[in-house]
């Protein structure tokens, strides 16, 4: 009793002109500017044409410059890159098919029991595919797809990244299906967290309260359908080239980790045939020394290979005596002339495997402790 009459005195002894100056409960002009990412939205969803609209239909608003150019960034629309682009990795497609793609599409079946992963996370050796292989999805336009490398968000993005991961996953809620792709997911959640930056500890704290909240349904203050049935709408896919610098808290929300090694025989073989599919070939040409020889290679490195080979014709014509512009451009036929096996020993002397071997040995080793099968 006695504390509830200290209350009213309290009030009492306020000045006169207290409560003159104090926003009318209304008004939300000041949780606006505060908290723009709660704001009790002006427009129905479904007639905003873009997330901005969607907050500010005057385009105007304390984030509305980062929204905007996020937005125009981040959310990659038909980077026209198709599975039958990417040779090999079957494996891979499949996964992601059932983990990624299908989840998204057909969240009814994927309940319960079925419930897709948390988030799905490609390793392996770089210019294996991993990128490519996202693009695919991306491609495949069912769902929206959101792009954004993960040291983007610690530098280009710096100082502003923690507020800008949480307009990422509302962008994600308001396009939704949405896949979240996450390159480089390593210079976000390294565990090398000892000399960690504050900043770069707050994203990952943020990063990691939005994937929870992906699954659990908390985190989206006003998408009324995300509470109702969280897991249907985002899909965090992430990749990596260090494995092993991941830390336990991100290794385990990314519940499946698909291994994307470096490509065996038979997909170097079908690596050779997609990027020399529009190229003239001479019935020279070895297949099984050039796939034997390139033992070691990644996908991006028989693509420079291939690349090399192919302009050895011209090489050997223009290092035959000084041309002129004009004279090259007239000879510009004869540089298509049939690659032969000389052009892709020369090609292999030129261009080196990328992965050492002792990286390969580390992949497998994280690999057999922590990848899915
Ligand atoms: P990662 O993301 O694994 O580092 P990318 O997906 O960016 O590698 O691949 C880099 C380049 O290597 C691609 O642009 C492509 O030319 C080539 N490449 C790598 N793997 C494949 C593959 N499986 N099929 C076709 N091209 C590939």
């Amino acid at each position: 009793v006695r504390q509830t009459a200290g209350r009213r005195n309290e009030r009492q002894n306020r000045p006169a002109n207290f409560f003159k100056n104090a926003p009318s409960p209304k008004s939300n002009i000041k949780r606006k500017y505060e908290k723009p990412w709660i704001v009790p939205p002006k427009k129905e969803k479904k007639k905003a044409k873009s997330y901005l609209e969607y907050v500010y239909p005057d385009e105007e608003g304390p984030d509305a410059d980062l929204i905007k150019s996020l937005e125009k960034e981040v959310i990659l629309r038909n980077p026209n890159v198709s599975f039958d682009d990417i040779a090999d990795l079957d494996d891979a497609k499949r996964v992601l098919e059932e983990a990624v793609v299908y989840p998204l599409m057909m969240p009814k079946f994927f309940r319960g029991i079925r419930r897709p992963s948390k988030g799905v996370c490609l390793f392996g050796p770089p210019g294996t595919g991993k990128t490519m292989l996202a693009k695919a999805i991306a491609t495949l336009g069912e769902t929206t797809f959101i792009s954004i490398s993960a040291a983007a968000l610690s530098t280009k993005w710096r100082g502003e990244s923690e507020r800008l991961v949480r307009i990422l996953f509302d962008i994600a809620r308001f396009y939704a299906p949405t896949t979240i792709f996450i390159d480089e997911i390593d210079s976000l959640a390294s565990k090398r967290g000892n000399g960690e930056h504050e900043s770069s500890r707050k994203v990952k704290t943020e990063f990691f309260i939005q994937m929870d909240g992906v699954t659990s349904g908390t985190t989206s203050e006003y998408l009324e359908e995300s509470k109702d049935s969280p897991s249907k709408n985002i899909m965090v896919l992430a990749a990596t080239n260090r494995p092993w610098d991941l830390d336990e808290a991100i290794i385990r929300r990314l519940e499946k980790r698909v291994y994307i090694p470096l490509p065996k025989e038979k997909g170097r073989k079908a690596l050779f045939d997609l990027n020399l599919k529009n190229i003239g070939l001479s019935d020279d040409i070895d297949w099984d020394i050039l796939v034997d020889k390139t033992k070691g290679y990644s996908g991006a490195d028989i693509n420079n290979l291939c690349r090399d080979a192919a302009l050895m014709p011209m090489r050997r014509i223009l290092t035959q005596g000084r041309f002129n512009v004009k004279e090259v451009i007239s000879m510009q036929d004869q540089f298509e002339e049939p690659l032969s096996m000389k052009d892709f020993l020369d090609a292999l002397s030129n261009v080196n495997p990328s992965v050492g071997d002792e990286y390969l040995e580390k992949y497998a080793k994280w690999a057999f402790e922590f990848g899915s099968t």
